[in-house]
């Protein structure tokens, strides 16, 4: 699933494509065609995207690219911490969040919806966890909060059966 930013946004990705460049470079990365593809994938990218998702999008235009080109970059890219993973319940594959500032991240449990959500709460909430556990905290993809998104509220809603409607939806449609 492709997902792009509205048009405003392509002078800060197209500033985002240069800095994970220019880290890579840093890294010992020679900057080529297909690594500035990937990263411009990454940088205009406005959903979570897993690895394959960026490897179908580059295939477009370089149709001969090694699925390991893209994963490579992707895990250099995230071990310089540039982008973090965001490891889901239920979900086969890894995403990555391109926006590593700590957020909450809404996951739907009956579609791939993840919806972001900037608050500084998060910081607050890692420091107390952090506080009363002892824990060092790992804030990499911020907090996963589940749940079920607007649409497959709707869409359960409608559903013709029963059985089709998740247990949360009953206590709200008797009200
Ligand atoms: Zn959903
Ligand atoms: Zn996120």
């Amino acid at each position: 699933m492709s997902v792009k930013k509205d048009p405003d946004q392509t002078d800060t990705d197209s500033n985002l494509t240069r800095h994970l460049l220019e880290s890579l470079e840093r890294a010992g990365k020679r900057r080529t065609a297909q690594r500035s593809a990937i990263c411009e994938i990454l940088a205009s990218h406005a959903g979570h995207p897993t690895a394959s998702d960026v490897y179908n999008e580059v295939r477009r235009t370089f149709p001969m690219i090694s699925q390991a080109t893209v994963y490579n970059t992707i895990d250099t890219l995230r071990e310089l911490g540039l982008i973090a993973r965001l490891d889901i319940a239920n979900h086969d594959h890894t995403h990555y969040e391109i926006d590593t500032r700590p957020h909450v991240n809404v996951v739907c449990r009956y579609c791939e919806n993840i919806a972001d959500v900037q608050t500084d709460s998060v910081d607050v909430l890692f420091r107390h966890a952090a506080e009363n556990s002892g824990f060092a905290i790992d804030r990499d993809g911020g907090v996963i909060v589940y749940g079920v998104c607007p649409d497959c509220v709707q869409r359960l809603a409608d559903a013709p059966t029963d059985a089709e409607r998740p247990r949360t939806l009953h206590g709200a449609e008797a009200g």
